[in-house]
């Protein structure tokens, strides 16, 4: 019989606060699922530490790490490279050891892109996103890389909203136009994908809503929304009720998860045990 291999195989988290992620719980649900010997560590890491922390799990043999709120820029400089759509985005929330180098790739857009194409591929589709913060670049982004033909970015500061809408024209295939997030905002009758990417409905604030006239949601569009806490956001829940198919914030988050242990480890996970584990932390039924 074999010794046994008291060596686990590192990453984690870098972020401040950190307690509140539960990102760890998810991914270690995945790792005990699927028998690996890995194990992921939830730091709490500040802005002038994040140097020192780098080189430490450098030194502590550790494959890669998330990197969340506020080092998704600043982790940049102590990287070797970035992957193509972590470069347009210009931030980063895994890094991945790929040989001796650490490349920066960034995963917020990937996963909802992934989540998307179980409901709808978004080649050739025309979108209207809400937002232009982070999240919204992050998707914008993956969405016009995955093919969305049309991007209409409505964001309520002009400045925010037409920064994003030039970096997806001209860094993407993508077209974009900005649209100024007026009162009450009609949804284009032509549009196929709506995407909430504000932080509007997120937890504790779950009962602010949009302001969009929800009649202008059609059944045949598909309607998504990045907010994890609550899933079913009254977005979600409208879109529900008028028969859209729609895509929810933990399956984005879940996929974000499946895809970092992929680039980690090489292994394809069941996402459904990560979906799991998310529903049992939020007291989802
Ligand atoms: P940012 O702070 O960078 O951006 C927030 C965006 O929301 C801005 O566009 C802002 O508009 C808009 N916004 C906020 N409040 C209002 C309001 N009352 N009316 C109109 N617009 C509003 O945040 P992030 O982009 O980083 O995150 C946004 C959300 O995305 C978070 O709540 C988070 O939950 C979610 N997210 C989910 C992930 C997932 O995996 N499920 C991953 C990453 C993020 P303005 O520019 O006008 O201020």
């Amino acid at each position: 019989e074999e010794y046994p291999d008291f060596l686990p195989q590192l990453v984690g988290s870098f972020a401040q606060p950190a307690a509140e992620n539960p990102t760890v719980a998810m991914v270690e649900a995945a790792f005990k699922h699927h028998n690996l010997h890995w194990r992921y560590i939830n730091c709490e890491v500040s802005p002038e530490n994040l140097g020192k922390a780098v080189e430490g799990v450098k030194a502590l043999g550790w494959s890669g790490f998330n990197c969340s709120i506020p080092h998704k820029v600043a982790i940049i400089q102590h990287l070797d490279g970035l992957g193509e759509s972590a470069e347009i985005i210009g931030a980063v929330n895994t890094i991945v050891k790929r040989g001796d180098k650490w490349i920066g790739e960034n995963t917020d857009g990937k996963g909802f892109v992934q989540a998307m194409k179980e409901v709808v591929d978004p080649k050739g589709k025309k979108v209207v996103l809400f937002g232009a913060g982070g999240a919204a670049r992050a998707v914008s982004v993956e969405m016009a890389l995955a093919g969305a033909k049309h991007i209409t970015i409505v964001n309520r500061n002009v400045e925010r909203g037409e920064t994003l809408t030039k970096l997806v024209n001209e860094k993407t295939p993508a077209d974009a136009t900005f649209q100024s997030w007026e009162d009450n905002y009609s949804i284009p009758a032509d549009t196929e994908i709506v995407i909430n990417a504000t932080s509007i409905g997120l937890f504790p604030k779950t009962d602010q809503k949009l302001n969009i006239n929800f009649d202008s949601i059609q059944s045949s569009m598909v309607v998504a929304d990045g907010i994890h806490n609550p899933p079913k956001t009254h977005l979600i829940q409208t879109a529900i009720d008028k028969g859209c198919k729609t895509v929810n914030g933990l399956q984005m988050l879940v996929n974000q998860g499946v895809i970092g242990i992929k680039y980690w480890t090489g292994v394809d996970v069941d996402p459904t045990v990560m979906h799991h584990e998310l529903k049992k932390i939020f007291k989802i039924q």
